[in-house]
C-alpha cells in the first residue's frame, strides 16, 4: 500500500455527513475523512456502477431510515459482502462486508450520495479488483479493465 492509503484519519479531519438515495427513502449518516482518497475499482460491478466509496468501520455508519427500502446484492453467493441499493430509485448508497485486506468489517459509503459534497473536488485512488490484485494496493491512476 502507498503512504496515502495507510494514512490514519485524525479527529480534526473526520466529520459527520448526511447522505441518501435520490428519492429520499434511504437516509444515512457517516463519520468520514473527506481528505482521504476515495476508492474506485475496475471490477465489473464497480465499473458498471461507477461507484466511489470511502471505507469506514461499521460503527462510523448509521442507517437513519429506509431499511425497508433497501435491496442488497452480493456478487458471490454466501459472501459476507454486499451492496445496498434503494429499491425505489436504484441508487447505490453503501456497501458492507468483511474483508481482511480492508481491516475486517467495513462499510463503503458512496461519496456520490453525500449531501453538500462535490465529488469532483475529492481525491481518488484506484484498485485493481477486476484481477483480484488487492495486494498491489491502490494507485493514483485507474487500472485497465
Ligand atoms: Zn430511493
Amino acid at each position: 500500500m502507498n503512504e496515502t492509503a495507510s494514512k490514519t484519519p485524525t479527529a480534526s479531519t473526520v466529520k459527520t455527513y448526511a447522505g441518501g438515495c435520490l428519492c429520499g427513502a434511504v437516509r444515512f449518516e457517516a463519520e468520514l475523512d473527506l481528505a482521504s482518497p476515495v476508492g474506485r475499482c475496475n471490477c465489473t460491478i464497480c465499473t458498471k456502477l461507477s461507484s466511489a466509496g470511502l471505507i469506514v468501520k461499521p460503527s462510523a455508519f448509521r442507517l437513519v431510515s429506509g431499511e425497508e427500502s433497501l435491496s442488497r446484492f452480493s456478487a458471490r453467493a454466501g459472501s459476507p459482502n454486499h451492496r445496498a441499493f434503494c429499491k425505489h430509485c436504484g441508487v447505490l448508497c453503501y456497501g458492507a462486508g468483511d474483508v481482511p485486506e480492508l481491516g475486517g468489517a467495513f462499510r463503503s459509503v458512496s461519496v456520490n450520495c453525500l449531501e453538500g459534497v462535490d465529488p469532483s473536488k475529492l481525491t481518488y485512488q484506484y484498485w485493481d479488483g477486476r484481477h483480484d490484485n488487492w495486494a498491489a494496493g491502490p494507485r493514483s491512476t485507474p487500472w485497465p479493465v
